[in-house]
């Protein structure tokens, strides 16, 4: 240490001073707040942290005390907490990263400050794109936040004070903790309503990511300034005349959009920055007295002002107040008309709304009591995230997948509709009357059958408009299926499917298991784990499990059976009995030929290899490169190690085989023959609708009595892309088996394909 003093020739006396006025300044910003013992509290904090952190510097080399001392800044200052804030974002670091122990904290500071400490401690892990890792730290983050939100604020503010230095940081770490940020900070605090910080962290963001881009648009940013300035007096001056006139108290800012958001407009709209003309939008902070109705009145006074002066956009006009969005965010928006023809944004509202605004979920504090409305959607919002904690199970993938619906909620705006009864439900936007469902209860979710919106049925997959009024109809016979997990939006109802799901499988699992052992005993064969894993192989599934689960399900069919007992027969015949076939030499297509025809004796064409009917004296196999089935126009080719392939004629390696090999080409028939069955796959595309896959999976399975191996479906905006693979028993099943598909609602296209049908599905 005191070499380190040394060599960068640090003044101590001076750092002293420094970390003196540092705390001094956060005594002053937090004074008006402080009670009692309040600033002995936040005292003993800030001489404990000093104890601990002593011997530590940052990468910058400033002393460490510096870091904590600042996010307590940015904590009162910023966010707006109070003395346990201050206290936990000055020990933030402590356990972390010294000696000292939760305990410790505890003892000192109480339960409330040890219980954050101990939840910023548990998520100081980094959060790694994409890993595990990264998921289960951020469900651990989550579940401190519905614990108490200080956790998330004091950590919001840790963020912003190391982007706010990541100048010292090396250039591989600058990308990691800015992607980092922009991944999962920027819309956290988004989310809680701490506006500026969201723009600020977005901001720092692409300074350290982007930064020739971000040099680039705040020198235009400033070359435009006296132009657009002068725009702003000229647009407002008329407004500000009015309200003076009205005897209203009101500050008018004409504030340009943030850096990134410009950014983000150019890269969306892919326009230079002269293009784009909404730099910046007009506000109008209205002096309030007192809260409620008399601010509401306030503020479409003002927006009567502005309609005197310039034409609105009726689409544009949007009312935050008598509705405020879910982060609590109150305001007045419409975009109007200049003189000079250009779209105006102008933003109504009050100062404790604008405060609101600014710093979020904290302010609300300040208001507590007063404005229920405002809190009461925070809360709901963090017990949604409860509830989606404690229904989601706690294997990894699950948390990744969690973290990637739960940053997509973060994103969506949100829709307001209403039960029966009139009380308010705000949904994620695109939600459904099934997610309004099992908004209410996870048992109206799973028995949802259709729903009423304004006395008119609906179906289930109905996307809900803003102020719907939605009743639910329910039938105790209804359950979730597969399909419904498409019709969510919700993470809520999204994880109440997947669990009802996966125990209803376990139902089909022990089903098919007794059903499989009732009918083998029949057979006359055991259940053995060797059986049941023969049957799993022969039945192409990945685990035991899935096997029975398809059994269970009516996806295979008892007959099915009967295959396996012969299969399973012959290889174990093929085992002792050597093929009766003599080697062969030199295998070309006449030596199979003479075979051939000493097989078929005198009969009419026979140098021709029946399938099916010659299958246990020579040994041939179906190419899987265009995987004929019984009834397509086929020939044999003779291998060299492989015995005879059979292709289709239509088979893409046919012309080469059929003119480098010709001598080893040999004609092949089918043999009718009832009992095979061959594996098929077809490519269905059409419109998607709700209930589709079951009437598809219907004719294949009941109607048609068709194996299924695999079926997987693909849907993007209202169409659907499906590949399905079956065992059929001949082209005519197949036909037959198409034109029914082809006459399905939705359906479009059903077409044959033959290639890698054996791979994954
Ligand atoms: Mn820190």
């Amino acid at each position: 240490m005191e070499q380190l003093v040394e060599t960068l020739n640090i003044d101590l006396e001076q750092e002293r001073k420094d970390i003196l006025k540092k705390y001094r300044r956060l005594l002053r910003t937090a004074k008006p707040f402080l009670k009692d013992n309040d600033a002995k509290l936040i005292k003993k904090a800030f001489y404990t942290s000093v104890e601990a952190h002593k011997d530590m510097r940052r990468r910058s080399g400033e002393p460490y005390i510096y870091h904590p001392l600042a996010v307590a800044q940015i904590v009162v200052e910023e966010i707006g907490l109070g003395t346990t804030g201050i206290v936990s974002a000055l020990l933030h670091d402590v356990v972390e990263d010294t000696d000292m122990r939760i305990e410790d904290i505890d003892r000192l500071f109480g339960k409330k400050v040890a219980k954050i400490i101990d939840g910023l401690t548990k998520i100081s892990g980094r959060f790694e794109y994409g890993t595990s890792q990264q998921a289960e730290n951020f469900r651990k983050m989550l579940l401190t936040l519905s614990d108490d939100v200080r956790v998330i604020l004091v950590k919001l503010a840790d963020r912003l004070h190391n982007m706010r230095t990541l100048d010292s940081m090396p250039r591989d770490k600058q990308l990691k903790i800015a992607s980092e940020t922009i991944f999962i900070y920027a819309p956290l605090a988004h989310r809680l309503g701490l506006y500026s910080i969201k723009s600020e962290l977005e901001e720092l963001y692409l300074k350290y990511t982007e930064p020739q881009e971000y040099r680039a648009i705040s020198r235009k940013l400033r070359e435009t300034k006296s132009s657009r300035d002068r725009f702003i007096s000229k647009f407002t001056e008329p407004i500000a005349e009015d309200l003076e006139k009205a005897g209203l108290n009101y500050i008018i800012k004409g504030r340009p959009k943030s850096i990134y958001s410009i950014w983000n407009k150019m890269r969306k709209q892919n326009k230079p920055f002269e293009e784009i003309y909404d730099l910046f939008a007009i506000r109008i902070v209205l002096e309030s007295p007192q809260e409620g109705d008399r601010e509401k009145a306030l503020c479409w006074q003002a927006y009567s002002i502005v309609t005197d002066h310039y034409k609105p956009n009726p689409d544009r006009l949007k009312d935050f107040l008598s509705t405020p969005r879910a982060n609590g965010y109150q305001s007045l928006h419409s975009t109007v008309m200049s003189k000079s023809g250009q779209w105006v944004e102008v933003q109504i509202r009050t100062s404790r709304m604008d405060e609101i605004a600014e710093k979020g979920y904290a302010a609300h504090w300040k208001y507590k009591g007063n404005d229920t409305k405002v809190r009461g959607n925070i809360e709901q919002w963090i017990s949604q995230v409860r509830e989606t904690l404690e229904t989601g199970s706690g294997d990894k993938t699950a948390a990744i997948e969690f973290l990637d619906e739960f940053r997509t909620n973060l994103f969506n705006e949100e829709v307001f509709v209403f039960t029966p009864k009139g009380e308010l439900k705000v949904l994620q936007s695109g939600a459904t009357a099934l997610d309004f469902a099992f908004d209410i209860h996870s048992e109206v979710g799973v028995h949802c059958m259709a729903a009423k919106v304004g006395g008119i049925l609906v179906p289930i997959s109905y996307v809900l408009s803003n102020g719907d009024q939605i009743e639910i109809i329910t039938s105790n016979k209804q359950k979730p299926t597969e399909d419904w997990l498409r019709i969510v939006r919700t993470s809520k109802a999204r994880a109440r499917i997947k669990d009802f799901l996966k125990e209803d499988n376990k139902r089909y699992e022990t089903d098919g298991r007794q059903l499989v052992e009732k009918k083998l005993k029949v057979l006359g064969i055991e259940l053995t784990a060797e059986v049941v894993n023969q049957l799993r192989a022969f039945f192409e599934s990945k685990t035991a499990a899935d096997f029975f689960y398809k059994i269970g399900k009516g996806y295979v069919q008892f007959d099915e059976l009967k295959r396996f007992k012969r299969d399973k027969e012959a290889k174990e015949r093929k085992a002792v009995t050597a093929a009766v076939i003599p080697p062969i030499e030199g295998a070309d297509g006449k030596t199979y030929t003479k075979l051939l025809k000493n097989i078929h004796g005198d009969r009419a064409d026979s140098d021709t290899l029946l399938i099916g009917d010659d299958m246990d004296k020579i040994d041939y196999k179906l190419a899987p490169c265009c995987n004929p089935i019984a009834g397509d126009d086929v020939f044999g080719f003779v291998t060299i190690n492989e015995g005879i392939k059979i292709h289709r004629t239509t088979c893409p390696n046919a012309a080469e085989l059929m003119s480098k090999h010709g001598n080893r080409i040999i004609k092949a028939k089918w043999e009718s023959n009832k009992d095979e069955a061959f594996l098929a796959g077809l490519y269905i595309s059409g419109t998607d609708r709700v209930g589709l896959i079951n009437d598809v999976t219907r004719i294949i399975s009941n109607e048609l009595h068709i194996n299924m191996r695999g079926l997987t479906i693909d849907t993007k905006d209202g169409v659907f892309n499906g590949d399905i693979r079956l065992y059929v028993q001949d082209t005519r099943h197949l036909d037959i088996l198409i034109s029914k598909l082809e006459q399905v609602e939705g359906v479009y296209n059903v077409q044959r394909f033959d290639t890698n049908l054996t791979g994954s599905v």
